[in-house]
C-alpha cells in the first residue's frame, strides 16, 4: 500500500523506488532521499549509504531514530529532515523536487520508500493457509504451505522479492506439486 502523498504513486518504480538491489545501481552517486523513520529508516540509510554520500532522510515528522542512531547518521553525513511532505514534485514521474508543508522544497533524483506488503487477496488466508508474521504465505524448503495440497512460490512468501528468486522458486515448486500428485495416487 502506498502512502498518500500526491505525486508518490507517478513516480513508484521510476525515481520513488523501494528497493536499492533492483535501482540502486541507476542513481548511484545521486542526490537521493529515503521516507523512513525509526529502525526501518535507520536499517535502509545504512544500505543506501553504500550508493551514495548524499543522503538525506525524510522522517516526514518527528524524528523516531535515537540519540546513538542519530549520532551514527551524522557521523555518515546523512542528513534528516523533519518537515512534512506536502507533495511529490515531477515530470512524468521523474522526480524534481519534495514539497513540504512550511513551503519549502528540497531536491533529490530518487527517494528510497519501501511500502508494507500486503497479498493480492486473501484466498490463502480464506484457504487456511498461515501467514508470517510479516504477511507472507508460510512455507516449508519444499514450498507446501500448512495446508496439504496448497503450494506457493514468488513474492507472496519472501521479503526476497526478485524476478530471479521467483522464477527459482516456480521451478521447485513445480517441481514438488508433480511430486506430490504422484505420491498422492500411489
Ligand atoms: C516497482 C518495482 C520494481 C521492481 N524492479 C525489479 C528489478 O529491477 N529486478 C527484479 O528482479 N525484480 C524487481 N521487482 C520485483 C519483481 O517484479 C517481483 O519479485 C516479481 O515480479 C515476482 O513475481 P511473482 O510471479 O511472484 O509475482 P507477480 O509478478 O506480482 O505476479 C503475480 C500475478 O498474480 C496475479 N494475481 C494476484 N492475485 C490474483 C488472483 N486472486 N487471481 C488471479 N491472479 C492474481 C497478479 O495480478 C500478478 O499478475 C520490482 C518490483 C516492483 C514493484
Amino acid at each position: 500500500m502506498l502512502p498518500g502523498i500526491t505525486g508518490f504513486p507517478a513516480c513508484w518504480g521510476i525515481s520513488v523506488l523501494h528497493c536499492p538491489y533492483c535501482h540502486g545501481y541507476e542513481v548511484r552517486n545521486e542526490k537521493t532521499g529515503i521516507l523512513g523513520n525509526g529502525a526501518n529508516g535507520y536499517e535502509l540509510a545504512m544500505l543506501i549509504s553504500n550508493w551514495t554520500n548524499d543522503l538525506t532522510l525524510f522522517t516526514n515528522g518527528t524524528s523516531a531514530f535515537t540519540q546513538e542512531q542519530t549520532a551514527q547518521l551524522q557521523k555518515h553525513h546523512i542528513k534528516i529532515t523533519e518537515r512534512e511532505i506536502e507533495r511529490l514534485q515531477h515530470n512524468n514521474g521523474h522526480l524534481q523536487n519534495v514539497l513540504f508543508k512550511d513551503g519549502t522544497k528540497s531536491s533529490v533524483k530518487a527517494i528510497y520508500a519501501p511500502a508494507p506488503f500486503e497479498q493480492h487477496c486473501k484466498m490463502p488466508e480464506t484457504l487456511g493457509c498461515e501467514l508470517t508474521n510479516e504477511g507472507y504465505i508460510k512455507i516449508d524448503a519444499f514450498h507446501k504451505t500448512t495446508v496439504h495440497g496448497i503450494f506457493a512460490c514468488g513474492d507472496n512468501t519472501t521479503r526476497m522479492r526478485t524476478v530471479a528468486n521467483a522464477v527459482a522458486m516456480g521451478t521447485t515448486t513445480g517441481m514438488m506439486v508433480n511430486k506430490e500428485i504422484i505420491l498422492d495416487n500411489w
